[in-house]
């Protein structure tokens, strides 16, 4: 996600007043389908009562040895129920994701909700290495004014719409509450079947390949191994269309207005897939959406897998301009967060960090741009807000206030980034994230992970290195950091 206060400059300036998995794992993880979990989904909406009632058939894989008392589902859309995180945020009016009728096996459950976690008891019917089937209805009602998940107009924007199966790891379930800082969101990789009923004169805009024109009766969308499923549903948007290098379809939708914005940021949308796809490696899907516009308070652009929102220009010095850094941080997380995935909540940097350098990147070798200055000023302020506030780069979104949010996790590491290319040179720092991409795609990674890949790949010891970066430990020599490379 990119706050609504685009530019990182003025946002700087406000700012100044596990156990790692063996190689064997590895592979044995490659052949996941039978793993996932595949959500069937049928979902009607009604325009008039800004409304999504749904069926949810949950289609999941137990693995051998385990044991469950408990299935817990999130509800995110609950947080805009009873509001309780700031005024400014506040929706306009509440929305809320309601769920009944909830069987495991064919047996009704007593379930549970609380706030944005629903708890599903199970009883012995969950055999393990078998597949158990969870159902229940499900009732959406959409906020207005609320963040991401909102309607504008002819247009309603699905981001976390129905009940999702939390993520259940060592730590156990994850239960951690919403928060309006960062992506307060963690999932696995799924599969998905979605029949969509809209009435006469909407079209889809989803995660997965997209059917032409407005939809007369119900519409089938199938896609695979993705974290979440996020849709548009409109009466309103044109397109732009083109293919990556790859052939990977581009869609880029505007609404009237932005006439003046929509072949230049399909430009760099097509630019940027096939920047990230060279540099990072393929991306694995046959479409990707960029939806422009307002998606709710705080939001200039936000990720899902295989569709990305963002606003269509951006303030700068010079005026408003096209917002090709927000197009393009967006389609970065295709990369980050959507293949390689991580606990958002907890480590919020590896995916925000690493999609702030790919942009940074970007616009660098594309646009032009030379943001070693700033970068500069960033490592400096970041310091002092370590010593003033001891807030490192690794935490947990709730370690964050929003003002620093957005440096210590989005600028810090990518100045960080910018900074092993001084050390080892680009094309090595290229190397540790096509092997980082490679070795994690489909997966959940996390920092360890990511220092393990990068000690690997350039053949030292970068724990100093890191250490200083993202914990504020020690300090570097200083010809190291001084350096200058210009790649
Ligand atoms: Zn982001």
């Amino acid at each position: 996600m990119l706050r609504r206060i685009v530019s990182l400059v003025i946002m700087i300036a406000l700012v100044i007043g596990m156990v790692p998995v063996s190689e064997r794992a590895i592979a044995a993880d490659q052949n996941v389908s039978k793993e996932r979990p595949k959500y069937i989904i049928d979902a009607k909406y009604d325009d008039q009562q800004q409304m999504i009632t749904g069926h949810l058939v949950l289609k999941l894989p137990v693995k051998p040895q385990e044991k469950l008392d408990k299935l817990v589902f999130r509800l995110y859309p609950n947080a805009f129920r009873d509001w309780k995180w700031g005024t400014k945020s506040r929706p306009s009016a509440p929305g809320w994701l309601t769920v009944n009728h909830v069987r495991v096996n064919g047996e009704k459950v007593a379930a549970e909700t609380k706030e944005t976690v629903l708890h599903v008891p199970v009883s012995k019917s969950l055999a393990a290495g078998k597949t158990a089937q969870i159902t229940m209805d499900y009732q959406l009602k959409m906020p207005k004014g609320g963040t991401r998940l909102n309607v504008y107009g002819n247009t309603a924007f699905l981001a976390q719409w129905y009940p999702m199966l939390a993520v259940k790891d060592a730590a156990g379930w994850h239960e951690e509450p919403y928060t309006t800082t960062g992506d307060p969101f963690y999932t696995q990789m799924s599969d998905f079947k979605v029949t969509f009923h809209v009435p006469q004169g909407y079209h889809l805009i989803t995660s997965g390949s997209d059917p032409d024109g407005d939809s007369k009766g119900p519409v089938t969308i199938e896609q695979s191994n993705i974290r979440d499923f996020a849709a548009v549903i409109s009466k309103d948007y044109e397109r732009v269309q083109g293919k990556s290098e790859k052939g990977v379809k581009v869609n880029l939708w505007y609404l009237k207005g932005m006439e003046d914005v929509s072949q230049e940021l399909h430009d760099a949308a097509v630019s940027a897939m096939d920047f990230f796809g060279k540099h990072f490696g393929q991306y694995p899907y046959k479409e990707v959406d960029v939806v422009l516009g307002e998606t709710g308070y705080g939001i200039a652009g936000m990720e899902y897998p295989g569709l990305v929102t963002s606003v269509a220009k951006v303030p700068t010095q010079k005026g408003d301009t096209p917002a090709i850094n927000v197009v393009a941080h967006e389609l970065a997380h295709q990369w980050w967060y959507g293949v390689v995935g991580n606990d958002q909540v907890k480590e919020p940097w590896l995916d925000e960090g690493l999609t702030t350098f790919s942009e940074f990147l970007f616009m660098h070798d594309q646009m032009g741009e030379n943001e070693r200055d700033f970068l500069t000023k960033v490592a400096e302020r970041s310091d002092e807000v370590y010593k003033t506030k001891g807030v490192t780069s690794v935490e947990s979104l709730d370690k964050y206030s929003d003002p620093i949010y957005a440096l210590m996790v989005y600028a810090r590491p990518a100045a960080m980034m910018w900074s092993l290319m001084d050390k080892l040179g680009r094309e090595k720092v290229m190397r540790i994230l096509s092997t980082y991409y490679q070795r994690y795609q489909f997966r959940t990674a996390t920092t360890h992970d990511f220092i393990q890949t990068a000690n690997q790949v350039a053949g030292e010891d970068l724990t100093d290195f890191f250490d200083h970066w993202l914990y504020f430990k020690g300090t570097l020599a200083k010809d190291e950091s001084k350096k200058h490379h210009h790649p």
